[in-house]
């Protein structure tokens, strides 16, 4: 049978239930299994620990499946977790008020490099992994049965399928995919989506919750959204009646997506402004027209995909936050996120700290915010926890 030895003593993250094995934690490989193929992991002493998919050419050599040895790797085993990830999921969105969220969430739902987001009825299939690309068919045909879609669409284009040895794939894989873009509506609002071209999967579900909070607090604030992208914060802070918005963003597409939003939900596009262009060079422009804001929301890209690229990330962070504090009035609010997973929340926190200090303000944390829940974190893949948000008020009158 194929399987793998570990090195002696690198046992310990299998037996704490992360669900990675990094190529030098291995010590030999037995039976030439191919890519995504399963196999059985031991220990040192020859001790069963899991099975997992293997993968040659990624530094993340396994993904596990299964910590149970009676366990058999086949169909079955993808139709029961995903059947039952799919009903816990059921019982935290009001699909009333919300119908596009995330359904899978890869290694935080014990399903390694599987991403699957409802948009309607239409599913956005990401597969991350070669362990996951081998039962790719039988992923789609669980889904068709379980949820019957009209569409899948795989939107398998992300860079990191490159360290998996895979190509990008994009195809209509179920189904006659609707005309795009469409609406989806969430927490009670609308949005048009392109899950053909938009980003990540068509729309930023992650941020459902905290554009919610922005609608709680926008009440009569002058409002300035960097980052804005199709006017997610736009939007919500408008029905919370913010009194104006002001909306950057590089893409022009985005922004034009934008105020089409604005106007899908009867909100008043006069009380709104535009500027396609680079945050870092319009904060700075705004800065010297001295014009001040209620509630800034900063809500960049991903500056650090890995620990690595940390430190250059820092600078950007703190560079956006700097200037932000410097447009806030006295009193006024910052929401700022890092959805970068090289960069922790103490890390962010610092940075943020950092940014205050060199504004020379004085500021305190008046709230934390995360992922949308239907984004969980496996209690033991704190990896999972990506998004991090602090609201943060600047002191004095
Ligand atoms: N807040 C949005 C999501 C933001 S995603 C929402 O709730 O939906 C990040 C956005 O930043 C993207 O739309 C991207 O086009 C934009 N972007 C990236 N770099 C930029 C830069 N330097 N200046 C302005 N916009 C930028």
């Amino acid at each position: 049978m194929k399987h793998l030895i570990l090195k002696k003593g690198r046992e310990k993250a299998v037996l704490r239930r992360h669900p990675w094995i990094f190529s030098g934690a291995v010590q030999q490989v037995e039976g030439q299994p191919t890519s995504g193929e399963t196999v059985g992991i031991y220990g040192s002493y020859g001790q069963f620990l899991a099975w997992g998919a293997y993968s040659p050419d990624s530094q993340i050599r396994v993904r596990i499946w299964s910590w149970d040895e009676t366990e058999i790797i086949e169909s079955t085993f993808f139709q029961e977790n995903i059947q039952n990830v799919i009903r816990l999921r059921d019982t935290w969105i009001d699909q009333s008020q919300t119908t596009a969220y995330r359904l899978i969430h890869a290694e935080s739902d014990r399903l390694p490099g599987l991403i699957v987001d409802r948009y309607n009825d239409t599913l956005v299939m990401q597969i991350l992994s070669a362990g996951m690309e081998r039962w790719r068919e039988e992923i789609i045909d669980i889904l068709v049965e379980t949820l019957q879609p009209t569409c899948i669409y795989e939107r398998s284009d992300v860079a990191v399928r490159k360290l998996e040895g895979l190509p990008k794939r994009t195809d209509v894989v179920w189904g006659t995919l609707p005309e795009q873009p469409f609406i989806i509506t969430e927490n009670g609002l609308r949005f048009k989506v392109d899950v053909l071209s938009g980003q990540k999967t068509g729309f930023y579900l992650d941020q459902r919750d905290n554009r919610r909070f922005c609608r709680w607090i926008a009440k009569g604030k002058s409002v300035l959204n960097c980052f804005a992208y199709t006017g997610g914060f736009t939007v919500d802070a408008l029905a919370g009646g913010a009194a104006s918005v002001l909306s950057i963003d590089s893409s022009e597409e985005a922004l034009s997506m934008a105020k089409e939003n604005v106007a899908l939900n009867d909100l008043p596009l006069e009380n709104c402004d535009w500027i396609v262009g680079d945050v870092f060079e319009e904060l700075r422009t705004l800065r010297d027209r001295a014009e001040g804001y209620d509630l800034i929301i900063l809500d960049p890209p991903k500056f650090a995909p890995t620990a690595s690229q940390a430190s250059q990330a820092a600078r950007g962070y703190k560079d956006i936050n700097l200037y932000g504090f410097k447009l806030l009035k006295p009193g006024g609010i910052l929401m700022t996120f890092s959805c970068s997973g090289g960069i922790d929340a103490g890390f962010f926190q610092k940075i943020v700290a950092d940014a205050a200090l060199d504004a020379g303000v004085e500021a305190q944390i008046v709230h934390r915010l995360t992922q949308a829940p239907d984004h969980p974190t496996h209690l033991a893949f704190p990896e999972g926890t990506y998004l991090k948000g602090l609201v943060v008020r600047k002191m004095g009158n």
